[in-house]
């Protein structure tokens, strides 16, 4: 098990200064952790969930910005709307106005 020492440890088969990583057997790596001799070490490979999310998050902005720039490009952003007097529903406002005249 992979630790990070707390203060200088001498032992069977690790040796580590403070803020050094050293490697040991389980039932030596708990005793350490329970004296607060050492802290446990996580890989920096733990840290790939987290760089896929990020992946996630960008991937969701190209569809944002489509979805936003689509009404600006046809000019008047047109809002189905229901005509008034008969209720149907019209796709721009302009048509629901004219709907009954
Ligand atoms: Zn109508």
């Amino acid at each position: 098990m992979q630790l990070i020492a707390n203060r200088p440890l001498t032992g069977t088969g690790y040796r580590a200064d403070p803020g050094e990583f050293f490697d040991t057997d389980p039932r030596t790596a708990e005793k350490l952790l329970r004296k607060g001799a050492a802290s446990r070490y996580y890989p920096p490979m733990r840290l790939e969930p987290k760089a896929v999310t990020v992946y996630e998050n960008k991937a969701v902005v190209p569809d944002e910005n489509k979805a936003e720039s689509e009404p600006r490009g046809r000019g008047r952003p047109s809002k189905p709307t229901k005509c008034h007097i008969c209720g149907d529903v019209l796709p721009s406002r302009q048509l629901a106005r004219e709907h009954c005249k």
